[in-house]
């Protein structure tokens, strides 16, 4: 592990002052327990430590007036997931904080950083490969071995957000502020993650100088429901293969709106639209689900070995839909 700086600001604005006037390589530390394997690894490098654990401010979970909720970037995954407002309004929200990783780690972790977590890619996560997301020519999965890549969305990188939070806040309808010398700003979770079209060495519109302040969630509409439904290689924690959030109004059995959102299948939170289409105004049935899987599946371009996402796809969402729609 190289030599750091570490910088432990006290205020938001100390911390957003910090970001715009240092000329280091810097990486923010929230729990730690993404950023501390890449910093061990040698696949990140950083010249200053930012730690957030001392920002006033970041950390809890507030009722707003409207009846949303904020989250800090700095809430522990376990505060979350334990929340009583989170149980009772967004019980999508609450299984994917369930779903996610092992007690320990959801301890240590936070919000934030799950939200901005680098990806999993074996490629990426070697020391020794010199893939595009590290600067380099060549996306190795491609050709490679790519049983966990995307079905969707890949183009020089294959990637999978690797987030349980995100599909599921994405979901809701999320909004995030971003923090910086310049000001906050909140912009949509769903416009956050950004393509590899975009910009292939990151995963998010984060530029140097920002930071994530807050999650807000809206208030639930009266007969919302949500589910969260995680396929994984392994009964044990393990990432998604395939996650379907779906968050839908119900009423006498119809999905009056719908919104569904995948993780694991695309290097973004990914949005079924098509499939969305399909359910809306409808009443939920197998036939109907399988119809609306087709619909997205259209889109998808499975790699030599990730085929068998396509299924997974379909059972995923068929649980949560019929999850949303009992
Ligand atoms: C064994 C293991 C299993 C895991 N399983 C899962 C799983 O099943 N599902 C899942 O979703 N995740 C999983 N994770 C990933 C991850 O560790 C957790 O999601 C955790 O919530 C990350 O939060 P953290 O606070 O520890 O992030 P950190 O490690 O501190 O940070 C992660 C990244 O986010 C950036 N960051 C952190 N906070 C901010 C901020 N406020 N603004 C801007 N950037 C920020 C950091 O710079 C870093 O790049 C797993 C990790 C491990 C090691």
């Amino acid at each position: 592990m190289r030599e750091f700086k570490i910088a432990e600001p006290k205020t938001a604005d100390e911390l957003a002052a910090l970001l715009a006037e240092t000329t280091e390589t810097t990486a923010l530390i929230a729990g730690g327990t993404d950023l501390i394997d890449e910093l061990k690894s040698g696949v990140a490098t950083a010249g200053l430590v930012v730690d957030l654990r001392g920002v006033a401010g970041l950390a809890g979970i507030t009722k707003e007036k409207d009846g949303g909720l904020r989250i800090g970037a700095m809430t522990r995954v376990v505060d979350l997931a334990g929340d009583v407002t989170v149980a009772k309004d967004y019980p999508g929200l609450k299984e994917a904080a369930l779903s996610l990783a092992t007690p320990q780690l959801r301890n240590a972790g936070t919000v934030g950083g799950n939200l901005c977590q680098r990806p999993r890619c074996w490629y990426y996560r070697d020391p020794e490969v010199a893939c595009r997301k590290k600067g380099g020519f060549n996306c190795f999965a491609y050709q490679g071995r790519n049983k966990y890549h995307c079905l969707f969305g890949g183009s020089g990188c294959f990637i999978v957000a690797p987030s349980d939070l995100a599909p599921a806040l994405v979901s809701l309808g999320a909004r995030v502020t971003i923090g910086s010398a310049k000001g906050d700003k909140t912009i949509p979770l769903e416009g956050f993650y950004a393509l590899p079209e975009i910009d292939v060495t990151r995963e998010n519109v984060l530029e140097k100088g920002q930071f994530l302040k807050s999650v807000a969630v809206p208030a639930p509409k009266p007969g919302q429901k949500g589910a969260y439904v995680k396929l994984k290689e392994r009964g044990t924690w393990d990432f998604a293969l395939a996650s379907a959030a779906v968050t839908a109004v119900v009423k006498g059995g119809t999905l009056e709106e719908i919104a569904i959102v995948m993780g694991g299948v695309a290097p973004v939170p990914w949005r079924l639209k098509k499939a969305e289409d399909v359910l809306r105004g409808k009443p939920a049935t197998e036939p109907l689900i399988r119809q609306a899987a087709d619909a997205a599946l259209a889109d998808a371009t499975p790699l030599r070995e990730n085929g068998y996402k396509t299924d997974l796809l379909y059972a995923a969402l068929k649980q949560a839909v019929m999850a949303v729609a009992a």
